[in-house]
């Protein structure tokens, strides 16, 4: 092992230490170092002043209690997060995820993908997250308040226009940015619209931030084809997951011509030969908030529910063209990736936050798959929500059509600058090379700018 091997590798180790128990950090963690040995190489001066080190710390991390009453006047008990992790380039910005899985360590995770992501952007934004293991899941709209003011009564000392910004995640959409802003700007007097992003059009939000995640993945994923001379255009598309981001990549995909067959929830999933209904599947979830089951009853034709299968199943039986992750964490295995390269998948782009392990990314490009790993290929949820904040600052409020115009420039400069990226270090077509390295640079020389 080279020097700078070592020292990447010893760092790790003293991560690992330091926080036991967190797989899915380390599982980040370990992602991005296992890019870094030859920046390290160029650039002795980031070893030196402890950059590694410095950037798996969180500058502060806040867990809280958040005690809420359901409609039968029981007492509940949840633990809120908010993890700090990095505002060299800007106030820390990411979402909140309420799930009944979420730990510190999960923040943790998704915190430090926020600080390389926000960085891929080019907008002034840090990197954090937040969190509850709370389940909105079969809350009535009066638990789900009670509990988001309770959350915000807390969360409220430490956010602010110019300190934290959060936003949506899993678990957390328009309905309770609603209830935590209401609730914020109760506590604080001041009608801060920059506090939080994924506000109602009508109140500050901004236009094209619903859609924006999964806009931008699908952008991603036909700059990527294009670098092979192929587009979504006839293309067959697997789509995992049913939220906002599944949704809305679903329907930019077949703006762009392309068939999307499937979606799915943590239950099972959907198998739509004809394509998905998006009107339906949006009724479905986003103002019913029901159950993907429903779909294909509602649907009818040739679509199928496939209780308990991943949407990766369904490849086994039918050829893909393209594979879009936007689910959750690790919902892609090995097994998984074997099977789509094997139906003729050429692209996957994640939109979730880190859905394929490490073992299907490797799956993939071995077999020559071009792969946008999350980081890159979701962040333009984050960089429209960026520029929510920049119409707050100014007291504007841009149309859809303008707002879409960015985050499709945003997208497609992303994607050139961590092509290029891999590309200067020899690793041409790798993006997690590309976006770990471009990203780490952007924060790492901020980070030595600014001092220890
Ligand atoms: N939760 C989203 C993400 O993973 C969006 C964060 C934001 O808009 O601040 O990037």
């Amino acid at each position: 092992m080279s020097k700078a091997a070592d020292f990447v590798s010893s760092v790790y180790q003293a991560v690992l230490t330091r926080n036991p128990g967190e797989r899915e950090f380390h599982q980040a963690v370990h992602e991005v170092f296992s890019s870094l040995t030859p920046v390290i190489e160029r650039h002795p001066e980031y070893a030196e002043s402890a950059i590694l080190e410095r950037i798996c710390e969180p500058e502060r991390q806040i867990i809280f209690r958040v005690p809420w009453t359901d409609d039968h006047n029981h007492v509940h008990i949840n633990r809120g997060f908010r993890v700090q992790f990095n505002s060299a380039l800007g106030p820390y910005k990411g979402g909140l995820r309420f799930h009944p899985s979420v730990l510190l360590g999960t923040v943790k995770f998704l915190g430090f993908e926020q600080i390389f992501k926000n960085a891929l952007t080019g907008l002034p934004i840090g990197g954090g997250k937040g969190g509850s293991d709370f389940d909105p899941k079969g809350k009535s709209d009066r638990e789900v308040m009670r509990f988001c003011q309770s959350f915000m009564t807390e969360l409220h000392r430490y956010v602010g226009e110019y300190v934290d910004v959060p936003a949506g995640d899993i678990g957390v959409g328009a309905r309770e940015i609603g209830y935590l802003f209401g609730q914020y700007k109760r506590l604080t007097n001041k009608y801060e619209s920059g506090v939080i992003t994924g506000k109602g059009i009508g109140w500050g939000g901004s236009r094209a931030r619903t859609e924006a995640t999964g806009y931008g993945v699908v952008i991603f994923a036909q700059e990527m084809l294009a670098t092979r001379g192929s587009s979504l255009d006839g293309a067959t598309v697997l789509v995992s997951g049913s939220g906002n981001v599944a949704l809305y990549a679903i329907q930019k995909a077949q703006q762009l011509g392309a068939t999307v067959v499937s979606a799915s929830d943590s239950q099972g999933s959907v198998y739509d030969p004809d394509g998905i209904d998006f009107d339906l599947l949006r009724e479905i979830k986003e103002v019913e908030r029901g159950r993907i089951s429903e779909y294909a009853a509602r649907r009818g034709g040739r679509s199928q529910y496939r209780a308990g299968r991943t949407v990766w199943s369904i490849a086994a039986d039918a050829p893909a063209d393209v594979a879009l992750p936007c689910a959750t964490q690790n919902e892609l295995n090995a097994e998984d990736a074997a099977v789509l390269v094997k139906a003729g998948v050429r692209a996957v782009a994640e939109g979730a936050n880190m859905p394929s392990t490490p073992e299907a990314v490797h799956t993939f490009q071995k077999a020559g798959v071009l792969f946008g790993p999350g980081k890159a290929a979701n962040a333009g949820g984050v960089a429209t929500s960026a520029l929510e904040m920049q119409q707050n600052a100014s007291r504007d409020s841009w149309t859809f059509d303008y707002t879409a115009h960015r985050l499709e420039q945003i997208m497609t400069r992303l994607h050139g600058s961590v092509r290029q990226t891999a590309e200067e270090y020899g690793h041409p077509g790798d993006y997690v090379t590309g976006a770990n390295i471009h990203g780490f640079q952007l924060v790492a020389d901020a980070m030595l700018a600014q001092g220890v």
